[in-house]
């Protein structure tokens, strides 16, 4: 069989070798439930402990302020609807930009049915928050923001540390979901000014189902789960000592390996892209005059049909993506492009490519002769 080309790292990554190796010791011998008083119960802690420190220290903040939670879907859900029950006394106004993952979209619109006022923060045609807008948007009941600091679909990266001025300013929550920024860009939690932030280690070299939250000292929150008062009462259930201990080794990796992964996937990307434009003139990269993570790169081939390429690409042994993981395999167009006011035509056409530790320029270049075979095959 042909060697396959997977070119979707925002979708999930493979587990590194190290952060294996650091887990397996947890899934045998030290099994040990990390509440419990005794020795295997002791070694379990211990690791949780060192995870902790080690996603505190990547993020710049104090061990106290990490819940470790189920992925980024629960750490988005948790920040969104923890805050907005917790200071509902104050305001029931909920501002959530356009282009968040579902997780976080889902997570707001859900507070509706408890007589929040949620509204969400347009984008410009660059896919970046619009600025004004938001300013505008603000109300003296307004109680949480929340903005991603890159967007998963176009790599987009958002004005996350002016907007978390702004809340500063007003005494207002805010949260970033920095699932696809983190390993891409520098994670500046305290800069960024904000008090809540959502992380998850399978888009980092970690194992699925683990991620954190990061809640900044002081920020009180209503859990969503009740039972045994793991993690301070803030995310009740038995940890997940393998998961927590991948995602502290995920951590580790990533901060000794991003910066010179960036530089090289950055430069991959731009001859993907002027390669891309090459070869079709009237491609729509999308994003490409705002500020982008180095490893994504979504285009749209007006006419043609994103999804049926995409088969295409897979009976060829190329893996890419239409837009957000989590959508993929429903066949709804993009929110992200439209919100960025992409004509329905285009958005029909497009594609994510997202690069990660083992992509060369072969691949790319394998991507580019089997897109040229597909659009001739499925027309535009
Ligand atoms: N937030 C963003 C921006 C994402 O891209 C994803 C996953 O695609 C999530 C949240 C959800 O994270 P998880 O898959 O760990 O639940």
């Amino acid at each position: 069989m042909r060697r396959r080309i997977y070119l979707d790292y925002n979708a999930t990554t493979p587990v590194a070798p190290e952060v294996l190796e650091a887990m397996l010791p947890f899934l045998r011998d030290r099994f040990g439930n990390a509440s419990s008083v005794h020795w295997e119960g002791q070694v379990a802690k211990r690791a949780v402990d060192d995870a902790r420190e080690a996603v505190a220290a990547f993020l710049g903040v104090e061990p106290r302020e990490i819940v470790f939670t189920s992925g980024g879907t629960e750490a988005d859900n948790l920040a969104v609807q923890g805050i907005a029950r917790q200071y509902a006394w104050r305001g029931r106004h909920v501002l959530v930009s356009a282009i968040e993952h579902p997780a976080v979209l889902e997570a707001a619109k859900a507070l509706r049915h408890e007589g929040f006022d949620v509204e969400t923060i347009p984008v410009t045609a660059d896919g970046v928050v619009d600025l004004d807008r938001f300013r505008e948007m603000l109300r003296p009941d307004t109680i949480l923001v929340s903005v991603m600091a890159a967007n998963n679909e176009t790599g987009v990266i958002q004005p996350v540390e002016a907007i978390g001025a702004v809340c500063r300013e007003r005494e207002i929550y805010f949260h970033v979901d920095a699932v696809q920024a983190v390993g891409k860009i520098p994670v500046e939690t305290r800069r960024w000014g904000c008090d809540l932030l959502s992380l998850s280690a399978h888009k980092i070299y970690g194992p699925k189902g683990v991620g954190a939250l990061y809640v900044r000292q002081g920020v009180d929150l209503t859990p969503i789960l009740y039972g045994g008062f793991q993690e301070r009462g803030r995310r009740s259930g038995t940890e997940n000592v393998p998961g927590i201990v991948g995602l502290g080794a995920a951590c580790r990796y990533i901060a000794e390996r991003w910066m010179a992964e960036a530089d090289r996937l950055a430069r991959l990307r731009d001859r993907w892209e002027a390669e891309l434009r090459r070869e079709w003139p009237d491609v729509w990269v999308h994003g490409q005059k705002a500020p982008r993570v180095p490893n994504t790169s979504m285009f749209s081939l007006p006419g043609a049909d994103g999804e049926a390429l995409l088969i295409r690409l897979d009976l060829e042994g190329v893996a890419v993506s239409t837009g957000s993981a989590c959508s993929s395999g429903r066949l709804e167009p993009s929110h992200v492009l439209q919100a960025m006011g992409v004509p329905s035509e285009v958005v029909r056409g497009s594609l994510r490519v997202s690069l990660g530790w083992d992509t060369t320029w072969d691949d790319l270049a394998a991507l580019l002769a089997v897109l040229r075979e597909a659009v001739g095959a499925v027309g535009r």
